[in-house]
């Protein structure tokens, strides 16, 4: 049987809370989205924070940013898409939601600017204040040239470059030159490791490990500082 909307007067097959589609959604907000959502982005890595964890900033990390502040009140099930704008001042997020209400099928959209607030990661922090677990050694038989100098620090830039989108601190504190090679301080053991394995590939010698105790830790664990030795 056909019904009418009692605001519009249109003819429609369906209503929803007594009313047709247009004159609910005008009247209702089935779920709503804040119109501006704040959060933290570091300016040394650009990772973006959610839900407490530092990740690279992607599509899908704005997403989830996006849709985490959605708040649903009326839809029984929804699915939703997110459409980004850059904006000067961040990200316009443009949400639709397909679902039904009330067992009536409907779409939403609604929008929010994502703002980023422009923070220090807690790794960046880390390196930042001279954190490191380990040095990697790099020792010539002679004085090597600044350009070897120079190449072998860029490689073992790029090297780490693709390790911190997991590990953040998989990164080069410090570098400090020597009469016959240099140490390179590593915010992250695990980044040194496969960094002084990369860096002795070219070479016939195997890599040397030593360690010292650098303190304990809250938990009364003790805290070593490892020590890689790569003989070019
Ligand atoms: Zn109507
Ligand atoms: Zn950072």
């Amino acid at each position: 049987m056909e019904k009418f909307c009692p605001k519009c007067g249109k003819d429609v097959e369906s209503l929803v809370a007594g009313l047709c589609k247009d004159c609910f959604l005008e009247k209702k907000k089935p779920a709503e989205l804040p119109a501006r959502i704040e959060f933290e982005k570091c300016k040394a890595c650009g990772k973006v924070k959610f839900k407490g964890k530092w990740l690279e900033e992607s599509q899908e990390a704005l997403k989830a940013l996006a849709l985490q502040g959605l708040r649903n009140k009326m839809f029984d099930s929804f699915k939703p898409s997110v459409e980004f704008f850059e904006k000067p001042e961040g990200f316009k997020a443009v949400v639709s939601l397909e679902g039904k209400v009330q067992g009536v099928e409907l779409s939403q959209r609604l929008e929010s600017l994502l703002s980023a607030k422009t923070v220090l990661c807690d790794s960046c922090m880390k390196l930042k204040s001279n954190y490191f677990e380990a040095t990697v050694q790099v020792r010539f038989e002679k004085k090597p040239s600044q350009e070897i100098f120079e190449s072998l620090l860029e490689s073992a830039d790029a090297f780490l470059r693709p390790l911190q989108r997991q590990d953040s601190l998989a990164s080069i504190a410090k570098v400090q030159g020597l009469k016959n090679g240099m140490d390179l301080t590593v915010g992250s053991n695990r980044a040194a490791k496969r960094l002084a394995q990369f860096l002795a590939s070219k070479s016939i010698e195997k890599v040397k490990v030593s360690s010292t105790l650098a303190g304990v830790d809250k938990s009364g664990h003790e805290k070593l500082r490892y020590t890689y030795c790569v003989r070019l």
